[in-house]
């Protein structure tokens, strides 16, 4: 998957140290990042002593601590856009997925991830007062009233439903995405796990499931969610009842037969890929 990376884990524990010169810098502009595209296809950030060429202005006043990716620590550029430098352009950041730098595309959707929340909680929900970085957590105060917003997390569920040696695969209705996935949907408050898989397997294709067991999470930025991957098995009737607003198709189909593989980057994929070796949690 995505963030499983070469060299370990993405560090996210928060510090607040200063910038150095060869800290990298990732600055979004409307739903694009800044970064270099090599020959070979792999992707590089700017570093802060580029930033502060560049920006002439107070350029570690605009930079906020993100986490260390492959040792290096890496910030968030909270000015304006910086113009585009010799070399760099603008790129989608959703659509970064690609393998040549699977790591820094894995940073990316993190950072775009914190990006998001820091853009939407500019000011106190609860009083409307700007609010301030906290120095110690990352986390953003109010002022004025004192409250305190932590990151934004959606729980998310991926669901293989099996029924012997077949699997449940579907395909979204209305969505540039057309291949073929897994079942999914997010949890809603007051709900268990257990019970969000229950709930979205019967609401998309009207089918009952039982046995339901974990598997592995993804953190999945892109979305703001840490997905939940689950196995469960068919329990009865496998007329499948369309939720045509969701899906635009829904099928079993055999263990041999299966088809869709794995892209090395989605939960899903890999939950396919291991139904397919027949080593899903039993
Ligand atoms: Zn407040």
């Amino acid at each position: 998957m995505l963030q499983d990376l070469s060299y370990g884990k993405l560090e996210i524990e928060y510090h607040n140290p200063d910038p150095t010169p060869d800290s990298m810098v990732l600055c979004f502009h409307e739903g694009n990042i800044l970064l270099r595209r090599l020959a070979d296809d792999s992707l590089m950030l700017p570093t802060v002593a580029q930033a502060e060429t560049w920006c002439k202005e107070d350029a570690a006043g605009k930079l906020r601590y993100l986490f260390r990716l492959q040792g290096i620590a890496c910030y968030l550029w909270m000015g304006a856009a910086m113009e585009k430098p010799e070399g760099f352009s603008y790129e989608p950041a959703r659509a970064l997925r690609q393998l040549t730098s699977k790591d820094l595309c894995f940073g990316i959707l993190t950072a775009w991830h914190l990006y998001t929340w820091y853009q939407n909680n500019r000011f106190c929900g609860r009083c409307a007062t700007q609010t301030i970085h906290d120095d110690q957590e990352r986390m953003l105060r109010c002022p004025s009233c004192g409250n305190m917003i932590f990151p934004k997390i959606s729980p998310a569920v991926i669901i293989a439903v099996t029924d012997g040696d077949r699997l449940l695969l579907s395909k979204y209705a209305g969505r540039s995405y057309t291949r073929y996935a897994l079942l999914a949907g997010y949890t809603e408050i007051g709900e268990t796990l257990e019970q969000t898989v229950e709930r979205e397997v019967m609401e998309e294709v009207g089918l009952r499931v039982k046995n339901i067991r974990y598997y592995k999470s993804q953190p999945w930025g892109v979305d703001g969610n840490v997905l939940m991957g689950f196995y469960c098995d068919l329990d009865g009737d496998d007329t499948i009842h369309l939720d045509e607003n969701e899906l635009a198709m829904a099928e079993f189909y055999p263990r041999s037969a299966l088809p869709a593989h794995d892209d090395g980057i989605s939960l899903t994929r890999e939950m396919i890929r291991v139904f397919e070796e027949g080593a899903e949690p039993r």
